[in-house]
């Protein structure tokens, strides 16, 4: 079985890639600078020339881009090749907002879909495997990535979409997929469902899964892992750089391997824009090397995380960054506390509960109510109140001991929170309709 996709690339000593990196920087920022007038402007503002960047040494020179300048830009601003070469768009999915438009030529597909090539290599899958891909296909990059990264290892492709658990499990059952490609809400949705059904981990063909485009805590992977019997691989990816596979884990699990020969990372104070250093916890920046339609400066990701280029038992050398654990944008600020959902999820999971909870914020007489309703699995269901509500109080206090607030926790029956087959919807902010 091959260990990877590109071993040159992917076990590049760090001197070599890094200069690598530098010559293909100055490159690319020639490109942007001759060809997208609104970073121009941005390099112009900021008095920098293409001539100022020698290397990745220069690279804080470079002003940043935000999400802002994409709106602003919308929907051709930053397209820096005539349109006639390009063969594709994607867009995000709008989690945060309005869409933004990514554009691709064919050689752009072509390393997006050899970083996805990387990220199945790693997770075990070779010739000979079918990959089960129910993230969704369209404008969303998470199922036609993957699907590209499939074709190119040579894996059976099952293009299967997002939806219909059912067939999802007949697909799978009956043409024995070996490995499964989705967010980790859905795959925790088709392991109860596989469960109902009556399967157990030991009758179920799949061996790895690949699961991302969402934050999901160490928790949830364990569970996942537990029912569908695999070994369950994060891949952290996202429109503005390409799509899924910009960072993928290795066996090791422990954190993401970086392309760092297409796309250059940073770690910044989100509030001052100061670069820290490695090891800090901060906003994630992502330079990209060599895109031709779509190639994004020191874009900012809002994704909080950390990088670390600690050397991997698994050979490959590129950084690695941690599981992003929500981005700045789903901080909830509760009662003045910063609260992100994945410390929820982490205490609830650990306790035992499922995956499937919402959290409501509302705010009456100028207080914020903090309201979280979790799902029950059928095997914690009671319908005696006085232990209901002990397990309520018992959570109650575990969330007050993680995060330093309390909140209300409602106990529902099994099945009463909407699935998601895509990125899950866990928090409905009430208070922003009041403002
Ligand atoms: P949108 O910003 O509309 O959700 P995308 O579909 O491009 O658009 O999603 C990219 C975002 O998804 C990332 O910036 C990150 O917040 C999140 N994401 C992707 N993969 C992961 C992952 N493995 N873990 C945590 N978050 C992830
Ligand atoms: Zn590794």
């Amino acid at each position: 079985m091959k260990k990877y996709y590109q071993p040159e690339i992917e076990t590049m000593p760090r001197e070599a890639l890094q200069k690598l990196q530098s010559e293909k920087l100055c490159k690319q920022v020639k490109h942007v600078y001759e060809n997208v007038a609104y970073y121009r402007d941005l390099m112009d503002k900021a008095g920098v020339k293409p001539e100022d960047i020698h290397g990745i040494e220069d690279l804080h020179l470079l002003p940043f881009i935000s999400k802002y300048d994409l709106r602003e830009a919308y929907p051709t601003g930053f397209l820096a090749v005539p349109k006639e070469r390009c063969v594709r768009v994607h867009s995000t999915s709008g989690t945060t907002g309005k869409r933004v438009i990514a554009y691709y030529t064919q050689h752009d597909i072509d390393l997006w879909e050899d970083c996805c090539a990387r990220a199945i290599t790693a997770a075990g899958a070779d010739k000979g495997d079918t990959l089960q891909i129910c993230y969704g296909y369209g404008l969303f990059t998470g199922g036609m990535g993957l699907h590209g990264g499939s074709h190119k290892v040579g894996c059976m492709t099952l293009p299967m979409s997002s939806g219909n658990t059912e067939r999802q499990i007949q697909f799978m059952m009956d043409l024995e997929a070996s490995v499964l490609c989705c967010t980790p809400s859905y795959a925790a949705y088709i392991a109860e469902t596989l469960k109902e059904m009556g399967y157990t981990p030991d009758k179920i063909p799949l061996k790895a899964g690949i699961f991302g485009a969402e934050p999901w805590t160490r928790e949830m992977r364990e569970s996942i892992e537990k029912s569908l019997g695999i070994k369950a691989y994060d891949i952290y990816g996202l429109t503005e750089m390409s799509g899924p596979g910009v960072a993928f884990e290795c066996e090791a699990q422990s954190g993401m391997h970086i392309n760092e020969d297409h796309f250059i990372a940073e770690i910044i104070d989100p509030q001052t824009g100061e670069v820290l250093p490695e090891g800090s916890e901060g906003e994630l920046v992502f330079t990209c090397l060599d895109k031709e339609a779509f190639p994004l400066l020191r874009y900012r990701t809002r994704d909080i995380c950390i990088l670390s280029s600690e050397p991997c038992p698994c050979g490959r050398t590129h950084i690695k960054m941690r599981k992003p654990m929500g981005r700045s944008d789903d901080m909830m600020i509760i009662r003045g506390v910063n609260v992100f959902p994945s410390q929820i999820e982490a205490v609830l999971v650990k306790r035992g509960y499922s995956t499937n909870y919402r959290i409501e914020l509302d705010r009456v007489n100028n207080s914020d109510t903090f309201d979280i309703y979790v799902e029950l699995t059928p095997e914690q269901f009671t319908d005696t109140v006085r232990e209901i509500s002990a397990m309520e109080r018992f959570l109650e206090g575990a969330i007050h001991t993680m995060i330093g607030i309390s909140p209300k926790v409602h106990l529902v029956a099994p099945k009463t929170i909407d699935r998601s087959d895509g990125k899950a919807v866990r928090v409905v902010d009430k208070r922003k309709l009041h403002d």
